[in-house]
């Protein structure tokens, strides 16, 4: 007889499992560490062990607050025991309120929410795309993109990213996306044709391998997009919410985009994505154009506007930006002790990269070990992303763990010397 399809699975999964040490019934996209966390507290995570990790992941850029934060854990519990979801056939006055504070803090005039990275990028494409329809110019479509760039992992922010290994096998690739090398110009200035909709940029690419855009070339990406009718769209996913040493990273270039795309830290750990537009670009998002059934759910707004309680307040970017000078300098000294280890560091703000002159994942395998989590990006860079409320004691003692990891990598890298002992 003809086992069923959910036998034949079983039956896979007992196959997989006797050649596994971890089994699972997860789709096994990720290539996790066998590490887990049962607690964590500031800057600091509990593994289920009971080892204690300082930890310079914070979620990936997410949990911006730290771990626990008593002002976000509050209001996400007292706000779970009021009303977590009502829809958006109905007015939500949190949505409302958090629209009104990130409007009053940046170029915007509109939001949409959303409840991750890519669907915020997701918006921000369908606006710009939007835009020039409801203009009389529905052909113009196409967006700039740059290489090593990352937007996500829907089909279209897929296709923005362009990146082969993430789009291979899954079909025809979304159209309307040109990339060009990152900070060139003149590629940007040859691909712009009369179908161009919009310039899309990280002003830091993060999962690229932390690669700053300099001021000049946002500058005159927004040059170029005034001068053909462009939209100019930065991705903040990664950079915004306070993580470069403001609000935004754009505040400090000197460039303000027409749209914007936030998600990761903006609910201090609570997925939640916004994108945010000025009132022209956002002018075709009429009702009915766009829509999200969990977008903008009173849960996620008590969480939003409560991390923006905690980073609005007067000093927290002045701490912020002091610690990352105190990292900086620190992480330059590892950097002349290890040459062999780290080649160069960069980055703003808590978005620090240190290119690493051995495999990166080597790295990041070494500082594991020393109990600091760390991640890889591109470039073979390893990301330092700690909570943007990490301690002065913490970076010494993050210092100290990267100095230990260095001197093992360099044990393990180099031979000892003949006629050395031992
Ligand atoms: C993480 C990230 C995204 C995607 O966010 P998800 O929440 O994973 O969908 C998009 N853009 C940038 C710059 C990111 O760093």
């Amino acid at each position: 007889m003809a086992l069923s399809a959910k036998q034949n699975l079983r039956r896979t999964m007992r196959e997989r499992q006797t050649s596994r040490t971890v089994t699972s019934h997860l789709l096994p996209t990720f290539a996790r560490v066998d590490l887990a966390f049962e607690r964590g507290e500031g800057a600091w995570l509990v593994a289920t062990n009971g080892e204690r990790y300082l930890d310079f992941t914070s979620g990936v850029a997410v949990n911006a607050l730290g771990h626990a934060h008593p002002r976000v854990a509050a209001a996400v519990a007292e706000q779970a025991h009021r009303l977590i979801h009502v829809s958006n056939l109905f007015r939500v006055p949190e949505q409302e309120r958090l629209a009104d504070r990130l409007c009053a803090a940046s170029f915007a005039d509109l939001v949409f929410f959303a409840n991750s990275g890519a669907e915020a990028m997701e918006c921000a494409i369908k606006t710009a795309r939007k835009f020039h329809a409801v203009n009389g110019a529905p052909e113009r479509v196409r967006i700039i993109t740059f290489e090593g760039a990352f937007h996500g992992r829907t089909l279209a922010t897929l296709a923005a990213g362009g990146q082969k290994k993430y789009l291979e096998g899954f079909g025809p690739v979304v159209e309307g996306f040109d990339q060009v090398p990152f900070g060139d110009l003149d590629a940007v200035k040859r691909v712009i044709g009369p179908t161009t909709a919009a310039i899309l940029i990280e002003p830091i690419q993060g999962e690229g391998g932390v690669r700053v855009a300099s001021n000049a070339f946002l500058r005159q990406s927004r040059e170029l997009a005034d001068k053909h009718g462009l939209l100019l769209i930065f991705d903040e996913v990664q950079t915004g919410m306070g993580r470069t040493g403001d609000l935004f990273a754009y505040q400090h270039t000197g460039v303000e985009p027409d749209i914007m795309a936030l998600a990761k830290a903006l609910g201090g750990g609570f997925p939640v994505g916004a994108c945010l537009a000025t009132a022209e670009a956002g002018k075709g998002m009429t009702a009915g154009t766009h829509g999200s059934t969990f977008g903008g759910n009173p849960l996620a707004m008590a969480a939003g506007l409560a991390t923006l309680d905690v980073m609005l307040a007067p000093g927290f970017f002045d701490r912020v930006r002091k610690t990352s000078l105190l990292l900086k300098q620190r992480l330059a000294e590892m950097k002349d002790r290890h040459p062999g280890v780290i080649a160069e560091i960069r980055g703003e703000g808590l978005l620090i990269g240190l290119r690493s002159v051995v495999p990166n994942g080597d790295f990041v395998n070494a500082l594991r070990a020393e109990k600091l989590l760390t991640v890889a990006a591109g470039d073979n860079v390893v990301r330092l992303l700690p909570p943007l409320i990490v301690e002065e004691a913490e970076i010494a003692e993050a210092i100290g763990r990267i100095d230990r990891a260095a001197s093992a990598l360099e044990r393990t890298e180099r031979p000892v010397k003949e006629g050395a002992p031992g």
